[in-house]
């Protein structure tokens, strides 16, 4: 079994001018494709190839770099198209937005606290929204490709949301700017996307 680069469910340029088309080529058709064929490469002919992307994240051998780089890159860009959408933004409803309000006091916290995660992380790396089994949620950042479900991240539960702060995410349209780019993610996220997993990480 091999990963595949999954389709983007919108045009290139159907986030704009949130996120450019130009920046959507190169980062889903160059970059997450770079990482699907390598982690294919990393896996194929080891115990890993026939195991779910979770499973191998989950358990993942933190020296096996191959593998902690590609393996996240996978799945965090699988994660990052899903939860952006043209007719994403506003604030989610139901369930997800009481637990914000648990977890964090109002929606309005949660952002400040996710947008301070994404542009004090050094460097390149993800922001992220996580569930845990019993509702609560909790904003981390990772370095790099890695992300909550590795052992041993900082951060834990299941990544619900997440913003890749890398510069070849955003440097096109907003060169240094990254706090500007971050503002503008919160009017293309998928609240209902991200609703779904909520509900997914918690049932
Ligand atoms: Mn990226």
């Amino acid at each position: 079994m091999s990963f595949q680069l999954p389709d983007l469910s919108y045009n290139h340029d159907a986030l704009e001018p949130h996120i450019d088309s130009r920046t959507m080529q190169i980062h889903h058709g160059k970059h997450h494709a770079g990482y699907t064929n390598k982690l294919n490469a990393a896996i194929e002919g080891t115990e890993l190839s026939n195991k779910s992307i979770d499973d191998i994240l989950k358990n993942l051998d933190m020296n096996n770099s191959a593998v902690r780089n590609n393996g996240g890159g996978y799945y965090n860009h699988c994660l990052f198209w899903e939860i952006m959408s043209p007719n994403g933004g506003g604030s989610p409803s139901g369930n997800l937005a009481g637990a914000i309000e648990k977890s964090f006091g109002s929606f309005d916290e949660f952002k400040s606290k996710f947008s301070s995660a994404a542009g004090t992380r050094f460097g390149s790396g993800w922001a992220w929204l996580c569930a845990h089994s019993n509702g609560d949620l909790e904003v981390c950042s990772s370095a790099n490709q890695d992300n909550p479900l590795m052992p041993g991240i900082g951060c834990g539960g299941t990544p619900i949301l997440g913003l890749d702060v890398w510069e070849h995410a955003y440097y096109l349209n907003y060169q240094n700017r990254r706090p500007d780019y971050v503002n503008a993610f919160f009017n293309v996220i998928n609240w209902d996307a991200v609703s779904n997993k909520y509900q997914s990480a918690i049932d």
